[in-house]
């Protein structure tokens, strides 16, 4: 399982620095990719939208 960003996202740019393992990626909305991400969840707490969660 991994971390998803939904259309929540405005594109701020908070979590993109905080993946530890870079799994982030820049765009009109953030994406993860679901093979680099270890499921931490450091993205979700700096999200100032609640738009990352763990994906169902
Ligand atoms: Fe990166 Fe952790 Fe977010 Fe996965 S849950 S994208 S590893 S910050």
């Amino acid at each position: 399982m991994a971390y998803k960003i939904s259309d929540s996202c405005v594109a701020c740019g908070s979590c993109i620095d905080e993946c530890p393992v870079g799994a982030i990626s820049a765009g009109d909305i953030y994406s993860i990719d679901p093979d680099q991400c270890t499921d931490c969840g450091t993205c979700a707490s700096v999200c100032p939208n609640e738009a990352i969660a763990p994906a169902e």
